[in-house]
């Protein structure tokens, strides 16, 4: 049993490779941050060393463990939960000034934080949300590169997997990881290439478009209507970060997204996915929308960790990012719930309740908050995505005119 649970390790390798070349795209002389669990040290060790390879100038790691975290929690008091010495805002913030790339490794357990207040654990990631604004800023407008990937750890694989031994559920996520990241047999850099000009196909598409709203219905219950950015750009695949250099900010990828009009949503989403929210899971819930915001919610587990994030502030009561992923896409396909957002929202038709993308309205990245404001775009600490994708999804676009055009019919692309 070597660290990789039998994985051949050399994929392993190159889904390290992959993250620094193809995701954040490392330049030489370029600073690169890590972010990690603890134990995910070994594949953290081969980011480092391919970050370096590629010829980074330093590559800095910065190591978190959940189950410290919880003891943090359990344990601190509320004065204590709410400081947040400058220096934590400048660990992240420097880096971004300095135009580093970030790379995030996720894969932590799913309930790591079960039970605990979300009331508290809301508050301090605002407080550190807050403070990090400058890196947070950053990435949320692309002027540095940044990508988001997935490693295993036991806790969640035994989630996703639990009638599999530890050992066996380990090698099986860490199989279907690969897999949705194309890391197999061939060349995995050309198959991301041939993704990224399919999805970039079908953002040209609905750009040609631009619609004004789009009509949801499922048999779960969704019944809305979210209206569009004017000058939205839908967007998907790579990105070019202000750096000049093309980045992946998620590996997997299956989505193409764009920005909603804040202040138009009328109807009804109910989830067609667990959340997972700050370590709590919500399941079943449904959340109504009346002129852009959230006017009620109800969950059949996690309603308190919901209603926390939705009292966060008035930007977490509507929505910043509106995405459509077939049904069947590869991930979807794996009838897998991975209860991670990384792979959960690239298996559906989801939305993001919080902060927009202002890269997905023309001329964003030059404009101020105020100039984003006034054509829909959202602001908040949070962005968090929920998933509402069915089988039997519909998703009508409504042109200026009032005329119609079908986009999603069972789920899959009707365009
Ligand atoms: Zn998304
Ligand atoms: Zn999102």
């Amino acid at each position: 049993m070597n660290d990789f649970y039998g994985i051949d390790e050399s994929k392993i390798r190159e889904y390290a490779r992959l993250a620094v070349r193809a995701g954040v795209n490392v330049q030489p002389g370029q600073k690169v941050v890590v972010r990690c669990e603890a134990q995910h040290y070994a594949f953290a060790r081969m980011i480092a060393e391919e970050a370096y390879t590629a010829g980074a100038g330093e590559v800095v790691m910065k190591y978190s463990d959940t189950v410290c975290t919880r003891l943090y929690y359990e344990n601190v008091s509320d004065e204590v939960l709410t400081e947040v010495p400058d220096w934590m805002g400048e660990s992240m913030n420097y880096y971004a000034r300095e135009k580093a790339a970030f790379i995030s490794v996720s894969g932590s357990n799913p309930e790591a934080y079960k039970g605990l207040d979300p009331k508290r654990l809301q508050t301090r990631s605002n407080l550190l949300q807050t403070a990090q604004k400058e890196f947070r800023d950053a990435t949320m407008m692309s002027l540095v590169p940044w990508t988001i990937i997935a490693v295993p750890q036991e806790d969640w694989a035994k989630k996703v997997f639990p009638d599999l031994s530890e050992e066996d559920a380990m090698r099986r996520l860490w199989e279907y990881i690969l897999k949705t990241v194309r890391i197999g047999d061939g060349d995995a850099v050309k198959a991301w290439e041939e993704h990224v000009a399919f999805l970039q196909k079908k953002c040209c598409l609905m750009n040609s478009y631009a619609f004004e709203k789009l009509h949801y219905k499922n048999s779960l219950g969704t019944d809305f209507t979210v209206g569009l950015a004017k000058g939205h750009i839908w967007e998907g695949g790579s990105e070019k970060a202000g750096t000049g250099v093309t980045f992946l900010a998620n590996m997997p990828t299956e989505e193409i997204f764009t920005m909603p009009d804040c202040r138009v949503a009328e109807g009804t989403l109910v989830s067609a996915l667990p959340l997972s929210l700050k370590g709590t899971l919500v399941k079943n819930f449904k959340l109504t929308f009346h002129e852009g915001c959230v006017t009620d919610c109800a969950a059949e587990e996690g309603e308190e960790a919901l209603k926390a994030l939705l009292e966060t502030d008035e930007g977490s009561r509507r929505l910043g990012e509106v995405a459509f992923v077939p049904y069947g896409s590869p991930i979807s396909a794996m009838k897998t719930l991975f209860y991670n957002t990384l792979f959960d929202e690239n298996a559906s038709c989801h939305f993001a309740l919080g902060r927009c993308y202002p890269t997905t309205v023309a001329g964003g990245e030059n404009m101020s908050e105020a100039e984003l404001s006034a054509v829909g775009g959202n602001f908040s600490v949070n962005h968090v995505d929920f998933m509402v994708g069915t089988s039997d999804l519909a998703i009508t676009g409504i042109l200026a005119d009032g005329s119609e055009v079908e986009v999603f019919r069972d789920g899959v692309w009707a365009i």
